[in-house]
């Protein structure tokens, strides 16, 4: 088998959301030789080459794989932290097992565009965070210069989803 074993080294609560938790697992080897394939099978993953980094989403939750460990965000509980670990492991596993078949892709996919966070922002044009208007605030956060915690509308409880999508979006994508 190529990958035998995933351990679980840390494990504590989210800080974005105490009933969820975190968690980081070492591979029993050096997975970088696959992640360009897993960029190719999985078609709305992050592949980051510099950083030899890949991020996918399993419905809410979060997972980084590194070369050496994983690192999740969002699990459930202890019982689905397992099940995520299982679940990584056949996914690598099998793309190795199929990996003459499979074109490697190294090239990082696209960013959600300017126009994409703009429409999860409040669209108040209220100046508050800084910016003159919202999509100016869109275009900073997505270039880095920006910080999601300026914008105190976005943290009403009715923008919950659209915060949602943010936290999201900054995790995945580390600007
Ligand atoms: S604080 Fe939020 S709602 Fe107000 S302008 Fe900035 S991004 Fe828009």
């Amino acid at each position: 088998m190529y990958l035998e074993d995933i351990k679980i080294t840390f494990m504590q609560s989210c800080i974005a959301d105490s009933k969820k938790i975190r968690f980081k697992a070492k591979f029993s080897r050096d997975i970088s030789e696959i992640l360009p394939y897993l960029n190719s099978v999985l078609k709305d993953a992050i592949y980051n080459k510099n950083a030899l980094s890949l991020t996918l989403r399993k419905e809410f939750r979060i997972i980084t794989l590194h070369s050496n460990m994983l690192a999740v965000s969002k699990a459930v509980n202890e019982t689905d932290a397992y099940e995520i670990i299982d679940f990584i492991k056949k996914l690598i596993n099998n793309t190795y097992e199929n990996k003459e078949k499979i074109n490697p892709l190294y090239e990082m996919r696209s960013k959600p565009s300017v126009v994409e966070i703009y429409n999860h922002l409040p669209k108040l044009n209220c100046k508050k965070c800084g910016e003159a208007t919202c999509l100016a605030f869109a275009s900073k956060l997505l270039s880095g210069e920006q910080n999601i915690k300026r914008c105190l509308h976005i943290y009403e409880s009715h923008n919950k989803e659209s915060l949602d999508w943010m936290k999201d979006f900054l995790q995945v994508f580390g600007c």
